[in-house]
């Protein structure tokens, strides 16, 4: 835990007290701050006070005299209003931070100085994440990797002469920080996705910049520029000197950054371009999207002072994260891959790209994506297997390009596609991939996305255990 010690002998309180709340609250405690805790959760409110924080009703609390509310970023600050507690904040000009910028500060001030790195994007972010941190850890740094991914920040490790902490930001978080300034920013890519908490697109993609605000010379900016935010983005950062700048594309040759063409990842950090690592052959970092997530992680660790063959060999040793392109065992010829993960329609996009032919199972609460726009892959997809609330409105938009079944539940799903997958192999040269890729929420039919994955492998393993039943019957 990191003790935050610039908020010695001040009044917080924290609103909030899910896990990276919590873990605010004994960090605060620990540096020596007053920590007032709020939350609607009375069985919340107990755990802060274990911490040492008091308990308030934020309602009747009065503000005057708080050096901060430090906010949890699931809480409205803007979109679709504002919530209670940061109006009453505002009138009472009482800063509003998150537990990401109490990091920030904290170690900004610390003599060891340690690195850190912040890492944004609509997509991969958690696998960019935990990619980075697998890769600093091969090329000898303590890795640290938290955020919005696992441990909340104020629950990593006080820093060692030679940490690195890999931080996972998303653009809530980042609406929530101010003075941080981070050794390396990261920008993978921007597509419409949040638009209910952000409002307009202006206000997401300036939320996703300000992760490069306050660099200066010897800091680095890694950015995705294959959409036109990112390009953009990149230009007026160029155009603002004074930190290193490393642009990184998938989708054509750079003059000066780190670029991909057909899974070779190429180094033209210096102008000459050198080839690096072919990610064909790392088993982790199947598609297209996960090659603009090796080459982001290449450039920082690169930009950061690390050897290339280090670097390439930790890409491949790379074991992957769990519901984001996650590759089962094969199946009587027929392959799996879990990528629940993919909530929006650009995420489901890039796994369709990466395989072919498709069994795809997809569905869930859509976030208003016109389906209509991956016609052009929709080719791949020989039957789309369609559940959930909207299961329905998806078919009925594609069905002009591929094969659709409407379906009740996941089980149904994964049966139906396995069985038309293996009646599909034959003639084939690839094998088969049933994916479920559901460019949806979860929310109506799970928990959340980690739910849905875990009934997707559940019902691929029943498959297994019917198929020994009908051997041995
Ligand atoms: P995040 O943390 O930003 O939500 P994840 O790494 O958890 O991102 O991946 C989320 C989904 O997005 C996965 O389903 C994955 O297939 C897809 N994805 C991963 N990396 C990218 C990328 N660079 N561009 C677009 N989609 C991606």
């Amino acid at each position: 835990m990191i003790s935050a010690t610039p908020f010695h002998g001040k009044t917080v309180l924290v609103f909030g007290l899910a896990r990276s709340g919590l873990k605010a609250v004994e960090g605060l405690v620990a540096g020596g701050a007053m920590v007032l805790a709020a939350d609607d959760r009375p069985e919340a409110l107990k755990l802060a006070a274990g911490l040492g924080a008091k308990p308030v009703d934020w309602r009747k609390q009065d503000f005057k005299g708080l050096a901060a509310v430090v906010l949890s970023p699931g809480v409205p600050l803007t979109h679709p209003k504002p919530h209670g507690v940061v109006d009453k904040a505002r009138k009472a000009k009482v800063e509003i931070i998150g537990d990401t910028e109490v990091f920030a500060r904290t170690l900004q001030a610390h003599t060891l100085a340690p690195q850190i790195i912040g890492i944004t994007g609509t997509n991969g972010k958690s696998t960019t994440t935990s990619l980075l941190g697998h890769v600093l850890a091969r090329c000898g740094r303590d890795a640290q990797v938290g955020g919005n991914i696992g441990t909340g920040v104020m629950g990593l490790r006080p820093p060692k002469a030679n940490t690195s902490y890999v931080l996972e930001l998303s653009s809530y978080q980042l609406d929530l920080m101010h003075q941080h300034k981070l050794s390396a920013a990261v920008l993978l890519n921007i597509t419409p996705d949040h638009l209910d908490r952000h409002g307009r697109m202006e206000h997401y993609v300036a939320a996703k910049a300000r992760i490069f605000r306050n660099q200066g010379p010897g800091d680095l900016a890694v950015i995705g520029v294959d959409d036109a935010y990112g390009q953009e983005i990149c230009t007026d950062l160029v155009a603002q000197n004074g930190r290193t700048i490393v642009p990184v594309s998938v989708k054509r040759v750079l003059n000066r950054g780190v670029y991909v063409v057909n899974g070779m990842l190429y180094d033209a950090m210096a102008g000459r371009p050198e080839r690096v690592v072919d990610l064909r052959s790392a088993p982790a970092l199947l598609g297209a999207h996960n090659w603009q997530n090796a080459a982001v992680a290449y450039a920082v660790a690169r930009g950061l002072g690390h050897a290339s063959r280090t670097i390439a060999k930790a890409l491949l040793s790379f074991q992957g994260l769990a519901h984001r392109m996650e590759v089962l065992p094969e199946i009587e010829g027929v392959r799996f891959v879990n990528d629940s993960k993919a909530t929006n329609l650009d995420a489901a996009r890039q796994a369709l790209s990466a395989l072919d032919p498709i069994f795809w199972i997809a569905g869930g609460q859509a976030k208003g994506d016109d389906f209509t726009e991956i016609a052009d892959i929709l080719p791949r997809v020989r039957t789309a297997y369609l559940i959930g609330r909207d299961g329905a409105k998806i078919a009925e938009a594609i069905k002009a390009h591929t094969q659709v079944q409407v379906l009740e539940t996941m089980a149904e799903a994964v049966r139906a596609a396995f069985a038309d997958a293996k009646a599909a192999i034959a003639p084939l040269s690839s094998a088969p991939t049933v994916l479920l890729s559901p460019a949806c929420a979860s929310f109506d039919q799970y928990r959340d996305f980690e739910h849905r994955g875990d009934d997707f492998r559940a019902q691929v393993a029943a498959l297994t255990n019917s198929q020994t039943e009908v051997a041995q019957g």
